[in-house]
């Protein structure tokens, strides 16, 4: 079992060995005989990005947590070709990260940035300054930020004209959204727009995901838009369940199965996890996978939120529990606390979990049954 290297490994468990056969402790030397192996990039595998037509690595590079321009210029020497950042990660550092890392490859990847611009003015001044932090004269995809419902910028025309103007100048190419609340909502609303305006939507897609967000993934795709799947760790949390064994390739082959997703951008710090995750192109998810996400979901139930918002309408006074627990998560599950009080620190006060602190008893109601008021209560002293 040590000599196995992880690609060997997992055909082994294509082919269907039984995990009652090697048992758990069978698995897990199985697991770190892999780890030890030495370790061969795998040949890229591509899926084409909806109707922008760009052909992405199914594994591409979600850089909001990677301090080291060297980990993005090994996965891009290693063909990875799609990397997504942002201006407010990092405080603007992320951005300048990845422009060190395009040097003499901005020709083979391909960028996505995002802007929080809230005006055509303010997305402009936002292009115009990513543009400079990433030292390129132009972005592959620009995306609204964090939308979360069909009234949120999607259909705002004073954003859309920008949206133009920044095109027609050369600097930036297709147009995107991301979501990690809601996502169905809006993924239905960009496939109805008739203009067709939006070509990529980035969002909160994992084994965790229900039924309606997998249905209007697919319709979205159908409509041509090009589907990037992020979060697809369900909060990545350390568990003592899973004893030696990380549930992350698992988790990353449970989205590649969905034909309709192009391609996943899970966050890489360094070298391991960029080996972790690169390591899953070209593998298909298998019994053994099934076993171990059961397992690691089974260990996070109590603690995962979904980001649904079906909770809020039960609070009384609007706090936006599913963005204040997504801070949460980025503190207590990415270990991230940079990314989790700028994640806090963008809700407004009247939303976020100070208010709880006033509040004698909580109305909302988790439909998976997460403590809420312990959640805001944890966020309130970490973050407030
Ligand atoms: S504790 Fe009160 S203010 Fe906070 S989420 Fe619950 S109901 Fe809303
Ligand atoms: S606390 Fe529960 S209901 Fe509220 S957003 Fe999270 S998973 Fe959904």
């Amino acid at each position: 079992m040590g000599k196995l290297n992880r690609r060997e490994f997992l055909q082994i468990s294509v082919a269907g060995t039984s995990t009652a056969l090697l048992g758990w402790d069978g698995i897990a030397e199985a697991v770190q005989g892999a780890v030890q192996a030495p370790f061969v990039f795998p040949r890229p595998v591509y899926r084409t990005l909806g109707r922008t037509g760009m052909k992405i690595t199914v594994i591409s590079f979600g850089a909001m947590l990677t301090p080291e321009a060297e980990v993005l210029e090994t996965a891009f020497d290693h063909g990875v070709n799609y990397v997504d950042t942002a201006r407010v990660y990092m405080g603007g550092r992320n951005e300048e990260i990845v422009g060190r890392a395009l040097k003499g490859r901005r020709d083979r990847v391909y960028v996505a940035t995002k802007t929080t611009g809230r005006s055509g003015k303010q997305v402009i001044r936002d292009v115009e300054t990513s543009l400079k932090m990433l030292e390129t004269d132009r972005i592959d995809v620009i995306q609204l930020h964090s939308i979360s419902s069909r009234q949120d910028r999607i259909f705002n025309p004073d954003i859309r004209e920008a949206l133009l103007k920044l095109r027609q100048q050369g600097k930036v190419r297709f147009f995107g959204v991301t979501s990690h609340s809601n996502e169905a909502e809006v993924l239905h609303a960009l496939a109805d727009d008739r203009d067709r305006f939006f070509d990529v939507a980035l969002v909160k897609y994992n084994f965790e995901s229900d039924a309606a967000a997998t249905k209007a993934l697919a319709r979205a795709a159908g409509a041509g838009v090009g589907i990037v799947a992020m979060k697809s760790l369900a909060g990545g949390y350390r568990t003592d369940t899973s004893g030696p064994i990380s549930p992350y390739q698992a988790a990353l082959k449970w989205v590649l199965k969905n034909r309709h997703v192009a391609a996943i951008i899970p966050g890489m710090r360094d070298m391991a996890e960029l080996r972790e995750d690169i390591a899953v192109m070209g593998m298909k998810f298998g019994p053994l996978d099934r076993y171990i996400l059961d397992r690691y979901r089974a260990s996070i139930d109590s603690v995962y939120c979904r980001f649904c918002g079906a909770c809020e309408a039960g609070c009384p006074f609007g706090v936006e529990i599913s963005t204040v627990n997504r801070s949460l998560m980025y503190a207590e599950a990415y270990r991230e606390e940079g990314l989790a009080r700028e994640t806090y620190r963008q809700l407004p006060i009247s939303s976020s979990a100070s208010v709880c602190m006033d509040c004698a008893t909580c109305a909302a109601k988790c439909i998976h049954g997460l403590d809420i008021r312990a959640k805001m209560e944890r966020a309130g002293k970490l973050l407030g």
